[in-house]
């Protein structure tokens, strides 16, 4: 079985072997990793791992705080606006997709959410509007985007020029998929379970300047400063996703880390973006510099058929396939823990389905 879910998703699974062998007796402890408290000694060791090793991963200069928080992607749409403006401030944003319009409506809660861009649809093909066309703002708080769109397949691959104002993005669905220059941004966040882990825990990467900057109405939950002064323990932590966090990260350290995975990820979207553009059966709407590596979106020419595709490709092992009802169709998402033997499964059904379909 190959499962194709946006999230949660399929993690790798030597690690879920690992964490099944330890489920029960963890490091002969004689209970399981979720039973200890998170102020122990040998959990806080597990925590002070996992932080360096995504440090590691990600080459985290040392004037940013790495935190395992709460809340999902969804609480940092209002972490976000708390932590770095004050009520009356400006925050320009980039609506390319579902998730990004999602932060607006949440930010307008707390601020001024102003859309500076998005996309553009060029002869049925959808792109993101080049920089020069947005209407950034100099004195905003801060910049939002999301640089995958999980929902729509679109990702952007260069870190817009802000022109100083500090950058915010939701990396949910591509983090740890690419690798990235963490000091362009001021804020980096996710939440783990697509890349990372189960859901349940976000990851947040933040400046040191963006630390001491919250509203004071801020709940402690959502406080950058309050939670990198205490560790992200200041209430208790998602203990059990943490541990497994750091599994995936000690496993795409063995793999060879980002660059490495950042390899096979993108020979895996160029098979599967291939096989659509080879066959009149398939289409993907999105231009050739916005199509995401990670959620990749299509439809069949007859979308009477996709009932029959959806049913026949459960039953060959090909699990999840159903597009986000926003956008129809398919959606096949390749995380980092999809093996190349996977896209390659679905290739081959999706050739032969063509061929008795067609
Ligand atoms: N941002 C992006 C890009 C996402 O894909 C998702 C969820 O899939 C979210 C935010 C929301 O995350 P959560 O459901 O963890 O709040």
């Amino acid at each position: 079985t190959y499962n194709f879910s946006a999230g949660p998703a399929m993690l790798p699974t030597d690690v879920m072997l690992r964490a099944q062998q330890e489920f029960i007796n963890w490091q002969g402890q004689g209970c399981s990793v979720m039973e200890m408290s998170h102020r122990s000694k040998a959990f806080i060791e597990v925590a002070e791992r996992a932080t360096h090793n995504l440090r590691k991963l990600l080459a985290v200069p040392d004037d940013y705080q790495i935190l395992f928080t709460h809340g999902g992607g969804r609480g940092q749409f209002s972490a976000v606006p708390l932590n770095l403006s004050a009520a009356g401030d400006h925050a320009d944003h980039l609506v390319t997709g579902s998730w990004s319009k999602g932060a607006v409506s949440e930010a307008q809660n707390y601020l001024q959410a102003d859309v500076v861009g998005g996309v553009e649809v060029v002869d049925g093909i959808t792109q993101v509007q080049a920089q020069q066309n947005w209407k950034l703002n100099d004195k905003a708080s801060y910049f939002h985007y999301c640089p995958n769109e999980t929902v729509e397949g679109i990702e952007i691959n260069t870190v817009p020029d802000t022109n100083g104002v500090p950058i915010v993005a939701d990396m949910s669905s591509n983090i740890l998929s690419r690798t990235i220059d963490v000091s362009k941004f001021a804020v980096i966040y996710g939440g783990a379970q697509k890349n990372i882990g189960p859901s349940g825990l976000s990851v947040v990467i933040v400046h040191n300047s963006m630390l001491d900057k919250a509203r004071v109405e801020t709940p402690s939950i959502l406080n950058y400063g309050i939670i990198a002064k205490h560790d992200s323990m200041y209430n208790t932590p998602p203990t059990f996703a943490w541990y497994l966090a750091g599994l995936v990260f000690e496993w795409l350290l063995d793999l060879g880390g980002v660059a490495e995975v950042e390899k096979r990820n993108q020979a895996k979207s160029d098979l599967l973006y291939n096989a659509i553009d080879n066959n009149d059966f398939y289409a993907n709407r999105v231009a050739l510099q916005n199509r995401s590596r990670m959620n990749v979106p299509f439809h069949l020419a007859n979308p009477e058929l996709d009932a029959l595709f959806l049913k026949e490709s459960e039953a060959a092992g090909l699990k999840a396939l159903k597009g986000h009802r926003i956008v129809g169709g398919m959606r096949a998402s390749i995380y980092n823990a999809m093996p190349i033997e996977g896209v390659k499964a679905l290739i081959e059904f999706m050739n032969d389905f063509a061929k008795r379909n067609g």
